[in-house]
């Protein structure tokens, strides 16, 4: 089905809210119908345990709303969400509400009442299964739920009944069973879980595992036996979310664990991309087991008032009549210019005649997102190679214009002073060398990160290596790490930051990076490609 239909399906369908399983983290297992309804909802309810990179994937226009038990907030109501999904499909009639949830709406999500909730408010609703975390998880640290042989059955079981001892499952017959216990929800009550298990009959020496973070980067398995629950708990600091699993099956996983066996499995590596950047490297190391901890060393931020250069003026939009080709050479370019477009009062329609340039293919898709389709995409997707190409474009059109043409045909004649050129305040003097009586406006600026957040220091300081792909990221990344007061790098010293080991595009970012004592590992070739290769190689060769 293309995108185009499913779309128009959706919009024949009104105030429908989808309860959708998000799956258990990783995002590569959210369902395509899942997918498909999220980039078209009008608002997305979320809960904590969804991951970023899955609200990444929601329509960039959706109303966004957190319901998720946050460390400052807290968590909404169940009662409160219920009345939320209602309000909200009252709210967009013609629209889509998104009720996203960890794992499967229905396993332990209540999903169930969500949707009595809707039935009795007269809304429509649809359920889009999850895979839950019960099963998935498991899966991710090589633990069969069931197993010839060894387990027929497997039982997923709440043990967060009540916040306290008094937990009210049925441990007699629990005990009894023999087929693979799974308990979601159960860390802080495992203790008393076991102990009750094992008062019922059950073997103390029962296998039993945990899944930390179970299909994330973080994924952690502890394993224990039934007796030695509750210190392992203690001692190896499992923490939430986590699922404990009981059985013959766990042996297996000491077989079968795959994940830890990718060639980056256990590896902590710092990205220092830009965040829109940054992606495409992150979910390759993560796809090849490592956790990828996304740094970026800058920010850009859409000018209030964007000016022109040199003449460092304001910019007017009413000067757009000036120009007949727009060249965008980023998408921040274009998420910028369409911003300060719409804050002054215009639309779209102020391009109309106009030819649009793009450098590459996530501008132009960008670009597509506004409504506008590119007439110029260079074949190599550099400023050198934009600058080439509305070169050649202004010789041809001289060239049409200079041959006399029938009577009645349109001058195809475009004029270099009429190119209007979109960047940030760092964009470099490519385009202008090629094109010197072309305008640039400056519509964003990109600022260095000059501290860490509280909460990533440390994970950065523990980290196996650091990734850089410009000199301006080296600099940017030893300013912030030296201005925090953890004891992390020196002052005066060049060699003693952490991590020590840094992966580098570029002979200058090597140069950099090894000014400041990093030791580094440099790319053959300067692509993201290379580079990954070369970190692949580095961890997996012989010592
Ligand atoms: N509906 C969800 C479960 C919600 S209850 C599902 O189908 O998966 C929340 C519990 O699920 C957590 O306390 C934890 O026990 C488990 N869980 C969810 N995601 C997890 C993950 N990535 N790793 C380990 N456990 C997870």
């Amino acid at each position: 089905m293309t995108g185009k239909l499913i779309l128009s399906i959706f919009e024949a369908m009104s105030g429908k809210v989808y309860l959708i399983g998000a799956g258990p983290g990783d995002p590569g297992l959210l369902t395509l119908r899942g997918k498909e309804i999220l980039e078209c909802a009008a608002v997305v309810v979320y809960d904590r345990l969804v991951s970023p990179a899955i609200l990444g994937m929601c329509n960039p226009r959706a109303k966004m709303v957190d319901v998720g038990k946050m460390p400052t907030h807290h968590k909404v109501k169940q009662s409160e969400i219920n009345k939320l999904l209602v309000q909200f499909a009252i709210e967009n009639p013609s629209g889509i509400v998104a009720r996203l949830k960890g794992g499967d709406p229905f396993v332990f999500g209540r999903g169930g009442e969500e949707a009595l909730e809707l039935v009795s408010a007269g809304v429509e609703f649809e359920v889009v299964p999850g895979i839950t975390s019960a099963i998935s998880v498991p899966a991710y640290a090589g633990i069969p739920v069931s197993h010839r042989g060894i387990a027929t059955s497997f039982h997923i079981i709440t043990g967060h009944e009540k916040d306290n001892a008094e937990i009210s499952l049925d441990f007699e017959n629990l005990a009894k069973c023999q087929g693979t216990l799974i308990f979601l929800m159960g860390i802080a009550n495992m203790d008393f879980i076991a102990k009750r298990l094992i008062e019922c009959g059950k073997d103390p020496k029962t296998p039993l595992a945990f899944i930390e973070k179970g299909t994330t980067p973080y994924q952690r398995t502890v394993m224990a036996t039934l007796e030695t629950a509750g210190e392992t708990i203690a001692r190896e600091n499992v923490t939430a979310p986590a699922i404990t699993i009981m059985g013959g099956v766990v042996e297996l996983g000491k077989t079968l664990a795959w994940k830890k066996n990718l060639p980056l499995s256990g590896k902590r590596l710092v990205v220092t991309r830009a965040a829109k950047q940054a992606s495409g490297i992150s979910a390759r190391l993560g796809a090849l087991g490592a956790e990828v901890i996304e740094t970026p060393m800058i920010e850009t931020h859409t000018l209030d008032c964007p000016y022109v250069i040199p003449a460092k003026a304001g910019i007017s939009f009413e000067s757009l009549a000036n120009f007949d080709i727009l060249a965008f050479t980023s998408t921040n370019g274009v998420e910028s210019f369409f911003k300060q477009l719409f804050a002054a009062g215009y639309d779209v329609r102020v391009l109309a005649g106009k030819k649009i340039a793009s450098v590459g293919r996530i501008t132009e898709k960008k670009l597509l997102e506004y409504g506008i389709r590119c007439d110029y995409v260079p074949e190599d997707h550099t400023g050198e190679g934009l600058g080439k190409l509305l070169r050649c474009i202004l010789d041809e059109s001289d060239l049409t214009s200079s041959l006399s043409l029938p009577k009645g045909t349109a001058s195809t004649s475009l004029d270099e002073s009429r190119i209007l050129l979109l960047q940030g305040n760092l964009a470099d003097d490519t385009l202008l060398k090629i094109l010197p009586k072309a305008t640039r406006w400056i519509v964003y600026e990109t600022l260095p990160v000059t501290e860490l957040p509280e909460w990533k220091r440390e994970s950065v300081a523990s980290a196996d290596a650091v990734v850089f792909a410009s000199t301006s990221a080296v600099e940017n990344f030893v300013q912030a790490v030296r201005s925090q007061e953890t004891g992390v790098g020196s002052v005066s010293g060049a060699c003693n930051l952490k991590p020590e080991t840094s992966f580098c595009i570029g002979r200058m970012t090597e140069a950099s990076a090894k000014k400041y004592g990093f030791e580094t590992v440099t790319s053959d070739e300067t692509t993201m490609d290379s580079l990954v290769k070369k970190i692949v190689e580095y961890y997996t060769k012989e010592p």
